[in-house]
């Protein structure tokens, strides 16, 4: 694979996400029961769910970090997951799930970056390791992100020295890093003190705003209200209801959903 220039990197176009017909099961307990969700470019899509209803499993499967037993995923057209054919599910090959996955930003509850690397390099070393872009480059890209996300001042340091907030707002410009075309958040604030997550928060409206796809799992209601452009209510491994916040938050269809918003509100 060829490098490719910084232009190019900083040239991405938003993904659109298919989930068709997935069933996911861990031994005999069903934990996604047939989704079907369509994400479109530049859409913000906010899941919302009971713990326990499937969410994590669902931004999994997107990522193909877990295999659906029925259906499938594709990004942007291109299949990644396991397809059904008649009656035989077709795999796809282990290099193009991940040449998909790479394209996929995924920013996790606990941060996940590596404590032995710097910021800056914790951000530079996926483009670097998947070929995309020379060290100098990736380096180069790194500062720009962590400058949009407000960390300009801190390429230096070690995520240890970081507050929570400055780590995941460090873990969503690593995000950044791959180009993706669709950046998925698994409870990003939820870890944080509360006074930190205003800022965490601030950068993702910010991704939202500039075009970007995003898919978000949070319990941040009057965020979702406000940077949504679907709800998508879980439940049980189904979805029981979606629409716009102004329909799903304020007047939701469905009993499961009122007893849900009752408890988180
Ligand atoms: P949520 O994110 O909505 O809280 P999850 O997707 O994490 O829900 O989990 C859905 C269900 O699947 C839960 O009952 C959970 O215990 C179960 N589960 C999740 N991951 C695994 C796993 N690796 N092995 C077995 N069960 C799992
Ligand atoms: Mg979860």
């Amino acid at each position: 694979m060829t490098a490719e220039t910084l232009e190019t990197v900083a040239d991405v176009a938003a993904a659109t996400v298919e989930v068709h017909d997935v069933h996911k099961w861990y031994g005999t307990h069903r934990v996604l029961d047939g989704i079907d969700l369509t994400v479109r470019p530049g859409e913000v899509t906010v899941i919302l769910g009971p713990s326990g209803s499937g969410k994590s499993t669902l931004l999994r499967v997107i990522n193909h970090l877990e295999k659906p037993e029925i259906g499938y995923v594709s990004v942007n057209g291109e299949l990644i997951g396991v397809k059904r054919q008649g009656e035989r599910l077709k795999e796809i090959s282990e290099r193009a799930i991940l040449a998909q996955r790479g394209r996929i930003g995924f920013v996790f509850q606990n941060f996940n970056l590596f404590p032995h690397l710097t910021v800056l390099d914790n951000v530079a070393i996926a483009p670097v390791a998947t070929g995309r872009l020379g060290r100098p480059e990736a380096r180069q890209l790194a500062k720009t992100l962590l400058e949009r996300v407000g960390l300009g001042e801190r390429v230096g340091a070690y995520p240890r020295q970081l507050s929570g907030g400055q780590q995941q707002r460090v873990a969503i410009a690593r995000a950044l890093a791959l180009r993706p075309g669709v950046i998925l958040f698994d409870e990003p604030t939820s870890a944080l003190d509360p006074e930190l997550v205003g800022e965490v928060l601030a950068v993702i409206k910010d991704l939202a705003t500039s075009g970007t796809t995003l898919v978000i799992v949070t319990h941040e209601i009057g965020f979702a209200r406000e940077i949504a452009d679907r709800v998508v209510f879980i439940d049980g491994g189904k979805i029981i209801e979606q629409g716009p916040p102004s329909e799903v938050l304020d007047r939701p269809r469905q009993e499961r959903t009122r007893d849900f918003l009752s408890k988180v509100l």
